[in-house]
């Protein structure tokens, strides 16, 4: 197959080529972007392999980053663009079933795409737009299946984040994950336990948010990969509840996890040990924490403006989803006019300060002036006094 006319972005990226293959090295478009662009989706980044070494790249090129350069990546910056550029590579030893104990320069293309996960990742274009395809990566594209490089078994014990990455593609690409490649993910899904929880994480995550997350979801459970995830242990049945919803999508990371907690019908405690324990970042936790609370106050009908403010206004629009996907009633028209319609975001934007009501009453510091600005921010949130200085003296004169 040849692509008659390459994407803007492999365009823009031609000199880059041409400039390798000037020196006497081979270069092609590898990967992500090439599988996208094949399937008309957008290209994100462009990555390009050759023959040639690192040093060799930093000889061709005056601007560059040692970016992985024991990996053999080089960045090369031209004009105000960077490309990654990655030489050709063998990988062997995985001990630890996910970095190779040692990486290998090699001059043929062929080996690198070897070691590469899945057919459809394994593709490469030259500067003509010619694909080189040496295990039917496009034959899948077009079947829509993800079916591992070689033998799925060994790829897995190589790499066992391969397993998430199948599911992750899954659900980004609605595609089916291949009878013996999803036997294989079913046979050593264990080997998960061995893999870094961030990078599980990762993987997980990019799934939950996939276009088609059900799919990829419902493999992850149905192939075991779930039992070795952190918290997730004989967890299936309340996860596989989160199938039955509605074919809805998840507006953010903390959306997913929120609705999970809800699936799994965790305590606030307990919800927040699981996202202690798949390392979830604070802001991410906290969040997701705050999201649920607020779920379960609209689902109990049992919440007034304060609750939504003291919980986070950002994170109404995400609990409001959330309740349409968990079919739980909520006005929720009106409630986004109210909730618009409160006039600060924290106590930081009152219009006055403990300074002025030091002034204004003149009385002494203490504790008191923190009580009174917790009123005055309980009243301006609730709409019964105007968050102006005046209005707020006033108030407080006549208390
Ligand atoms: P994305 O669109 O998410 O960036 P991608 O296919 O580009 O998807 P990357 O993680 O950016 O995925 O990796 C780039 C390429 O490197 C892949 O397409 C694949 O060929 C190869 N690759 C990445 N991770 C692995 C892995 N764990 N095992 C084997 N090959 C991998
Ligand atoms: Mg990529």
């Amino acid at each position: 197959m040849q692509i008659k006319k390459l994407p803007s972005d492999f365009e823009q990226a031609l000199p880059v080529l041409e400039e390798i293959e000037k020196a006497g090295f081979e270069a092609y478009f590898v990967g992500g972007s090439v599988r996208d662009h094949i399937l008309g989706l957008p290209i994100h980044d462009v990555d390009i392999a050759t023959s040639a070494y690192p040093e060799e790249i930093k000889t061709i090129f005056k601007r560059t980053v040692d970016t992985g350069i024991q990996h053999g990546t080089v960045t090369v910056l031209v004009g105000d663009d960077s490309y990654e550029i990655t030489t050709f590579r063998t990988e062997s030893g995985y001990q630890d079933f996910r970095r190779p104990d040692q990486v290998t320069f090699v001059r043929s293309l062929e080996d690198d795409l070897k070691r590469r996960d899945f057919t459809i990742n394994a593709l490469a274009v030259d500067r003509n737009g010619n694909v080189i395809d040496k295990f039917d990566g496009l034959g899948d594209l077009k079947k829509q299946i993800i079916r591992a490089v070689g033998k799925a078994e060994e790829r897995f014990h190589e790499d066992a984040l391969r397993m998430m990455r199948a599911v992750r593609f899954q659900s980004q690409l609605d595609f089916t994950v291949e009878t013996e490649t999803a036997k294989a993910i079913k046979d050593n899904s264990y080997l998960l336990e061995k893999i870094a929880v961030e990078r599980v994480r990762e993987e997980f995550i990019k799934l939950m948010l996939g276009k088609a997350w059900q799919t990829g979801f419902n493999d992850f459970l149905k192939l075991n990969l779930s039992e070795y995830c952190p918290a997730f242990k004989n967890q299936r049945d309340n996860l596989a509840k989160l199938l039955k919803l509605d074919d809805l999508k998840f507006v953010d990371e903390e959306a997913a996890w929120t609705a999970i907690g809800y699936a799994m019908d965790l305590t606030p405690k307990q919800f927040n040990k699981m996202l202690r324990d798949w390392k979830v970042s604070n802001k991410s936790r906290e969040t997701s924490v705050a999201t649920d609370k607020m779920l379960k106050n609209f689902k109990k009908g049992n919440f007034d403006l304060w609750d939504i403010y003291s919980l986070g206004v950002d994170n109404f629009a995400r609990t409001v989803s959330l309740c349409k996907l968990f079919k739980i009633k909520l006005d929720d028209k009106n409630l986004s006019e109210e909730v618009l319609n409160i006039p600060i975001k924290s106590s930081r934007d009152l219009a006055i300060t403990g300074n002025d009501i030091i002034k204004i009453l003149k009385i002494k510091p203490g504790p008191e002036i923190g009580k009174l600005m917790s009123e005055i921010e309980h009243k301006v949130v609730e709409g019964t006094v105007y968050n102006n200085f005046d209005k707020l003296a006033q108030y407080l004169l006549s208390e």
